[in-house]
């Protein structure tokens, strides 16, 4: 990991600037496209046809090697790098295909709440409830405006699961426990990690089948990426066996930028078909469809990040097309 840090610094001319991009350029939405190979076209969603797991295509069963439901987390202890953007967009391209999709804040800060339209300050019931008080998951899923997607959402008090966990019985397991008891309603469940390796993202990687980490196509993207992997192999070893880091997606690409492309091209070398060949674009729209609490695939279903966003859906559902 070390060494791919090195690779990708001494491969970047321009000096970082703190607190600025350090493309030194505005950050815009760009109309070129990011170097993601075309995917073969797919058979569009059919939006009339009532939801279940059966109007996913040919391949309900999901990718190859990951039965349905599938568990992920998506995991980066750095913030401000696309967790939620991803886990927001990617569940609802998700949905849109018919797959019945869970997002799971286990952020304090609420943002796939709030981002899903969900009013989250005061609620009775939230995660922090289902880590710390036995609440079932199921008390407090919400549905959204969109058909097949739903959110379990976080509050501020969920920081103090943070603490409040440490000296509790199996603490690292409750997310888990509470998962399986209603893993056979979804076809997918999300997990929004917060931006720390904690007992939140902890309990987020023992409940998960599989990781995904968004990263992000700027200078420092891959710092941290070690720990976080280890941190992975740590839970595989003591709580989670099965756990498979499956999906490296690269984010906030900027085609008008020599190092978008240079990160992604460093990412490809080092982690293979793990990263999806979907690429998401830095996207104006992207960053504006939170604050109107609407995944980008209804707030402006034809922009590039919308397209972005399904085409890594089917990418993550049918496997590498
Ligand atoms: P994290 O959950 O890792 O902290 P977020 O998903 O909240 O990161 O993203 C951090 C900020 O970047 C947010 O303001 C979000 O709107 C913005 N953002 C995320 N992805 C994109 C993108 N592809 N284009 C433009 N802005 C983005
Ligand atoms: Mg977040």
């Amino acid at each position: 990991m070390l060494v791919l840090c090195v690779g990708i610094r001494q491969s970047v001319r321009v000096p970082p600037v703190p607190g600025t991009p350090h493309t030194g350029e505005p950050v815009s939405d760009s109309d070129a496209l990011p170097p993601s190979d075309p995917l073969p076209p797919s058979d569009p969603p059919s939006s009339n046809d009532p939801p279940s797991p059966s109007d996913a295509g040919p391949s309900a069963e999901g990718e190859a090697g990951h039965p349905l439901p599938r568990v992920i987390a998506l995991a980066n202890q750095k913030g401000g790098v696309g967790k939620t953007t991803t886990t927001v967009n990617l569940g609802a391209a998700l949905a849109e295909m018919g797959l019945r999709t869970l997002i799971i804040d286990l952020d304090p800060q609420g943002n796939a709440s709030t981002g899903l339209g969900i009013e989250n300050r005061g609620l009775e019931h939230s995660m922090y409830h289902v880590l710390m008080h036995e609440e079932p998951l199921e008390n407090v899923v919400e549905p959204t405006d969109v058909r097949n997607l739903f959110v379990a959402p976080a509050s501020l008090d969920l920081a103090g699961a943070e603490i409040e966990l440490v000296p509790a019985f199996s603490r690292e397991q409750r997310l888990k426990r509470a998962i399986d008891a209603v893993r056979d309603d979804y076809d997918y469940v999300l997990v929004d990690c917060p931006p720390s390796l904690g007992l939140l993202t902890v309990n987020g990687l023992a409940a998960a089948s599989e990781v995904m980490v968004p990263i992000q196509c700027e200078y420092y993207a891959l710092e941290g990426l070690g720990q976080l992997l280890r941190n992975v192999d740590l839970v595989k070893r003591n709580l989670n066996p099965t756990l498979d880091m499956s999906t490296i997606l690269c984010v906030m690409y900027d085609a008008r930028t020599k190092l978008s492309g240079q990160v992604v091209a460093e990412v490809r070398e080092h982690f293979g078909d793990k990263v999806l060949r979907s690429v998401i674009p830095r996207s104006v729209r992207l960053s504006e469809a939170p604050s109107f609490g609407q995944p980008i695939t209804t707030f402006d279903p034809r922009s590039r990040g919308a397209i972005a966003y399904r085409d890594a859906a089917r990418e993550v559902h049918n496997g590498a097309l």
